[in-house]
């Protein structure tokens, strides 16, 4: 499968040489694993806090590419999708998913060995079992007060 993330055209191990405000426009895109868990939807707990990711996902992720169908226009489906930015990261971190790069690259963790600018393929990231290619369920066919019956174990 292509990789749409252009990951060539960045320095050599830039996330460990700069900061993440400090980073290219295609340098901080190419930080994507292209997973498709942020697309999943989520419950959090009013009271801790705690977050849970469900299989129910966005109604616009291609589940077997793990893209957003509709990535350009994406708002006028998804008004709520959020723009992930280094001055937007603090305040979304802590519920992306565990293995997410932005979320552990904010803790101050390495990238995992299986992301595509380690292996030089985004083929890895689904060999590694760590993609949602396959087993997610279209939010238009479960009803909200039912997805805590799809709640998921992180890390996958
Ligand atoms: S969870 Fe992180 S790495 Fe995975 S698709 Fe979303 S932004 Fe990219
Ligand atoms: S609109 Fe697209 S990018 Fe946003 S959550 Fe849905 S599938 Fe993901």
């Amino acid at each position: 499968m292509k990789d749409p993330i252009e990951r060539k055209k960045v320095r050599s191990k830039f996330w460990e040489r700069f900061p993440l405000d400090k980073l290219t426009d295609v340098e901080w895109e190419a930080l994507c694993d292209g997973c498709g868990k942020c697309c999943l939807n989520k419950l959090e707990d009013p009271d801790t806090g705690e977050v849970a990711l469900t299989r129910v996902a966005c109604r616009l992720l291609d589940d077997q590419t793990c893209r957003c169908s509709q990535y350009p226009i994406r708002h006028q489906f998804v008004p709520e999708c959020i723009v992930l930015k280094p001055d937007t990261l603090d305040q979304h971190a802590y519920w992306m998913p565990e293995t997410c790069a932005y979320r552990l690259l904010w803790q101050n963790k390495p990238l995992p060995e299986w992301h595509p600018l380690l292996t030089g393929t985004a083929q890895s990231v689904h060999d590694a079992g760590v993609s949602v290619q396959g087993w997610t369920i279209p939010e238009f066919e479960v009803d909200e007060d039912e997805w805590e019956d799809y709640i998921i174990e992180e890390p996958i």
